[in-house]
């Protein structure tokens, strides 16, 4: 069985990715349009017809834009919590019951013969949850907004070979930017992003030969740059001493167009 994973859109303006085999894939989070996802898929050689679902991450509009018109349009399945759909539900989206699955958290349900959990992370929507799918012998997490790695996600987040983790902004350039003193104050807080420094030391802290792909995702476009982020990883991967084994590939990803497909099994 093949196995790729490719990132649609990564940041503030919308997240989606793609995880599939040769048969069918998912998505993960719709804050593209509905017309975006197809788009991008198309430009990857990936049907809509092949996507059995969406997982959805939390409420805020960056990861649910699209969602109403790709579940409407595609009768596609959704799949969150109870909690996440009533905060989705109470910002008026009109997603058809035939769409709302209701998953548990650290508990396995399958999606297209994926074997997923969903698990909490801290961030400042009602909830929020990320996600660790197993596929054949491999492991994928994802966890795309959060303020801090808590005991909870950890785990999940170090299981993984390939990891998408925010790196969301340079902690410098937030500070002597230009957003108020209350955007950046919940930006740093424990519920808000993960700054490069934050992301680049808990990677340091848990890179081993199980995690070949780093996938650093919702970069902030106004406090952060992809050669900051990348900089960021690499000088503190060098002040731990830690050199890559040449098979590990580090990805910043793009914000509004696919980054390359990463086959994780050929
Ligand atoms: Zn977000
Ligand atoms: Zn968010």
């Amino acid at each position: 069985m093949k196995l790729n994973f490719c990132s649609l859109s990564s940041g503030s303006s919308g997240n989606c990715y793609y995880l599939g085999n040769e048969f069918h894939g998912i998505l993960i989070d719709a804050g593209i349009s509905e017309t975006s996802i197809r788009k991008f898929l198309r430009s990857i050689d990936i049907s809509m017809q092949s996507i059995m679902g969406v997982l959805i991450t939390h409420n805020h509009i960056d990861h649910i834009r699209g969602l109403e018109v790709l579940t409407r349009k595609n009768t596609l399945p959704a799949f969150t919590t109870h909690n996440i759909w009533e905060s989705i539900l109470s910002l008026k989206n009109k997603i058809s019951s035939n769409s709302i699955r209701e998953i548990p958290i650290q508990e396995k349900f399958q999606v297209a013969g994926f074997d997923i959990e969903a698990f909490p992370v801290c961030h400042d929507a009602p909830e929020t949850i990320g996600f660790h799918i197993c596929a054949g012998e491999k492991k994928i997490t994802i966890v795309t907004d959060l303020g801090h790695i808590c005991r909870t996600a950890a785990p999940y987040i170090k299981a993984a070979n390939l990891l998408v983790i925010e790196s969301n902004y340079d902690e410098q350039m937030l500070v002597n930017g230009k957003y108020p003193h209350f955007l950046k104050a919940r930006i740093q807080s424990d519920h808000g992003h993960l700054g490069n420094h934050q992301t680049s030391a808990f990677l340091a802290d848990i890179i081993s030969d199980n995690l070949s792909n780093i996938c650093l995702a919702h970069v902030s476009k106004n406090n952060n740059t992809p050669e900051i982020v990348l900089q960021t990883l690499q000088q503190t991967l060098s002040e731990r001493g830690i050199i890559l084994n040449g098979q590990q590939r580090i990805s910043i990803l793009n914000r509004n167009m696919p980054t390359n497909m990463i086959r994780l099994i050929e």
